[in-house]
């Protein structure tokens, strides 16, 4: 179903940061794994992946079970392979960090097993008996595919509806380049949707091209996978100017179209997650020859990861950290950012007023959210944006569950297939008991 993205993209010159293995490199890394018993690499990953069982198979030579593996517990594990913070997840907590060596390449390991597995075409999977019952999946990103794909092992028929006109969410429109480029994203896509009888439906916003109860009448259970909404502002004047935007829709144009940064010399990213270190990251690689970080806090306390931090440093990006803007200056488009410092307590420094230069800026400060999209729905309730569901996924409404971005307020791509895969299993529950039908 993949829908054509320009050839001549933005994001397409950028090369991956970490190269894939050859078979040999591979069979060497697999053969350092000591197979602990209680893998601590194996907990640290949420969707749990038999780690120790699919290294070793790399070193009998049984790629294609490998891959087996680690498909088994997570469809999207091509992509996890190359966007998960494996640095926070399971190398961080590989027993090699203990004994002063490095830790075994996990996610490298990964993505040699599911590459192979992809190029080689081997499938699987192949959905269950027809149950003659239908779910609704709200957002085609990594929620709803992982769940999608676990309820058609079970049998349901399901059709996702994606308001943008390509599906993968921001597996597609958000990751990094250097991680995985949006083309590689619409061929997992496809994969996952090769187990046939998962109808994939772009351009279709629920709530407005279709409604909420539409949606219900047409399905026997819902699952709400529709992550999170647009960037979020700062509305302090000037923000309109031209030049500055909001880092996730920068992102998504330079994924899945181009750019204009010709006369781009300096750029501003406002903002301290991940997101904002993507944006220095990407800026960098796109040929921007001065790129600077804006974070109202200090560098301790910055919340994107320290080793994306570490890298931005490396390749160039500097930081006005306790610093925040409080109005942009420019004519047919942004040229300065005037902002204060801020002190301890995140309060303007009086007198510290200034201008830094700027033909770009990107606000990175986090995402809207969307639960009170559903809220329309008696039962389902909102809390600090998201969707409110159980460990399960269940909402407060019968037969509407919810996971991913949406309901966990934004975590990572392999948090959203956990969820949607759990919440699958609590969908087929649901459907196989008596009491709703
Ligand atoms: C810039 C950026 C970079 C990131 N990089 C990484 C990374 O390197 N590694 C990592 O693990 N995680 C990363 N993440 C986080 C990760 O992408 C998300 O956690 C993950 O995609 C969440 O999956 P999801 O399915 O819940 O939501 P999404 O991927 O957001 O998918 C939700 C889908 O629902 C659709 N939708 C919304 N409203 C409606 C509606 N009304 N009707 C129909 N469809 C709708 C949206 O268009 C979207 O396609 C990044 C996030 C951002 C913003
Ligand atoms: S913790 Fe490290 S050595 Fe132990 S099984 Fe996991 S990857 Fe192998």
């Amino acid at each position: 179903m993949a829908t054509p993205i320009p050839s001549d993209r933005s994001e397409g010159p950028i090369g991956d940061f970490k190269a894939p293995y050859t078979p040999a490199q591979a069979m060497a890394e697999a053969n350092r794994c000591l197979y602990c018993a209680d893998a601590p690499c194996v907990t640290a990953c949420p969707t749990h992946i038999d780690i120790p069982q699919f290294i070793r198979k790399i070193t009998t030579g049984n790629v294609e079970g490998s891959a087996r593996t680690i498909f088994e517990a997570n469809i999207l594990g091509m992509s996890c392979a190359r966007v998960c913070p494996v640095e926070v997840l399971c190398v961080g907590a590989c027993v090699y960090n203990h004994m002063g060596r490095p830790p075994i390449q996990i996610g490298k390991l990964q993505r040699h097993s599911t590459d192979v597995a992809f190029e080689k075409g081997w499938r699987y999977f192949s959905a269950g008996p027809d149950t003659g019952r239908s779910v609704g999946l709200v957002g085609a990103g990594p929620a709803s595919l992982a769940c999608a794909h676990e309820l058609r092992r079970l049998g349901h028929a399901c059709t996702i509806y994606e308001r943008k006109p390509v599906a993968g969410g921001l597996n597609t429109t958000g990751v990094a380049p250097y991680k995985m480029k949006a083309d590689r994203s619409l061929v997992e896509v496809d994969w996952v949707l090769a187990i046939g009888g998962i109808e994939v439906k772009t351009g279709v916003a629920i709530g407005t091209d279709l409604s909420w109860s539409d949606l219900e009448a047409r399905h026997d259970a819902l699952f709400l996978g529709f992550g999170l909404g647009p960037d979020r502002l700062m509305g302090v004047p000037g923000e309109k100017l031209p030049g500055i935007e909001g880092a996730v829709d920068f992102i998504e144009r330079m994924k899945l179209g181009t750019v204009d940064l010709a006369g781009v010399r300096r750029a501003l990213v406002v903002g301290g997650g991940n997101t904002a270190l993507d944006g220095v990251r990407e800026l960098v690689r796109l040929g921007v020859p001065e790129v600077s970080l804006v974070y109202r806090g200090s560098e301790p306390v910055m919340p994107g990861y320290d080793h994306e931090w570490d890298a931005a440093k490396i390749e160039g990006v500097r930081a006005y950290w306790r610093t925040v803007p409080v109005a942009y200056e420019g004519g047919a488009r942004v040229e300065r950012a005037r902002c204060v410092h801020l002190d301890e307590g995140k309060r303007p420094v009086a007198g510290s007023e200034h201008g830094l230069p700027a033909d770009l800026v990107l606000v990175a400060i986090g995402q809207s959210t969307l639960g009170t999209l559903a809220a329309e729905l008696p039962g389902i309730e909102v809390e600090a944006g998201c969707v409110r569901r159980d460990e399960n996924g269940a909402t407060g409404r019968p037969g509407v569950f919810a996971g991913g971005d949406g309901a966990n307020g934004g975590r990572e791509v392999v948090n959203a297939v956990a969820e949607g895969k759990i919440a699958a299993g609590a969908i087929h529950r649901w459907l196989e008991s008596a009491d709703h039908s």
